[in-house]
């Protein structure tokens, strides 16, 4: 019988269908269960059942980006900041640097470098968050990013936990590449589908975020996507300590964080395996436009 499955990053035939299935939103919002379909060419993992892209407010919960906005988030993002900070001093720390966030959410990545001085925009569908970053003097547009345009050109785009989220991640990037700048870079956060505890965390883990990931993108298909003789792209696991965290919240929804907090103290070595092995459970990808520099 002919595979008529296709990898939507490399295209490749070569697909292990429902590779993981009986997968829950882990905010449980929608029901039912999902399952994810595996390239064995990329090491991509697309959603085998994902909702028509017209419901997509449906599939997002009110105030989705607020439930990113606990504790370990804020240090996760401070922690790229202080990433993204390196990346700007290496190139010139120029002020006139104009930066573009996608998917903003709360926009702290936003705020952040609009207080450095920086000339920064922020999207989002999210149009309270958008407004509140307006109130501030942030630039903005509000809408899918599909839809947007963009006159500008940027030095710096951010994209923290956003790519996973598209339906046709390849269009997104050639998108992207229409207004960066020369010399100018991108930098990404996302879920890893290669992370090592995947099987075992499952639904105790919001790599999945079925209905919302539509692919889980691996060090090789996220080269895919920028595969382009004028970008350069560096590819990192991120060592996270919040990953076995998320686990016990998830797998007792009922105990006091406390005890969260305790488990993953005492389980620390569990954080750091997956870490050494090179297969962690997110992935920070830089992408450096080198077009006329020589
Ligand atoms: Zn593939």
């Amino acid at each position: 019988m002919k595979n008529l499955l296709n990898c939507p990053i490399c295209k490749s035939g070569e697909i292990k269908e429902r590779f993981y299935t009986g997968i829950k939103d882990p905010y449980n919002c929608i029901s039912g269960e999902f399952y994810f379909n595996k390239c064995t060419k990329c090491d991509n993992l697309f959603l085998g059942n994902p909702f028509n892209q017209k419901d997509i407010a449906f599939v997002y919960p009110k105030n989705y980006s607020k439930f990113e906005n606990k504790l370990f988030n804020k240090i996760r993002k401070l922690l790229a900041i202080r990433l993204i900070d390196k990346v700007l001093s290496q190139v010139q720390n120029r002020k006139d640097f104009r930066i573009l966030e996608i998917g903003a959410g709360s926009g702290l990545f936003s705020k952040y470098f609009f207080r450095k001085g920086y000339k920064v925009t922020a999207t989002d569908i999210d149009e309270m968050e958008m407004q509140a970053l307006s109130k501030i003097g942030i630039d903005i547009k509000i809408g899918n990013f599909e839809d947007l345009v963009f006159e500008e050109k940027y030095d710096l785009i951010i994209m923290s936990h956003v790519i996973e989220h598209f339906y046709h991640p390849q269009q997104i990037v050639n998108k992207i590449k229409g207004f960066i700048n020369d010399n100018g870079q991108i930098f990404i956060k996302t879920p890893n589908s290669t992370f090592l505890f995947l099987r075992w965390f499952k639904n105790h883990t919001y790599v999945f975020d079925a209905p919302r990931h539509l692919n889980i993108f691996s060090e090789k298909s996220i080269k895919i996507l920028f595969a382009d003789p004028s970008f350069v792209t560096t590819v990192k696991n991120e060592f996270t300590v919040n990953e076995l965290y998320n686990f016990f919240k998830l797998k007792f929804p009922r105990l006091n964080y406390k005890y969260y907090l305790l488990f993953t103290a005492l389980l620390f070595p569990f954080a750091v395996i997956p870490y050494l092995f090179k297969r962690s459970s997110r992935l920070v990808v830089t992408v450096k436009n080198n077009e006329h520099s020589s």
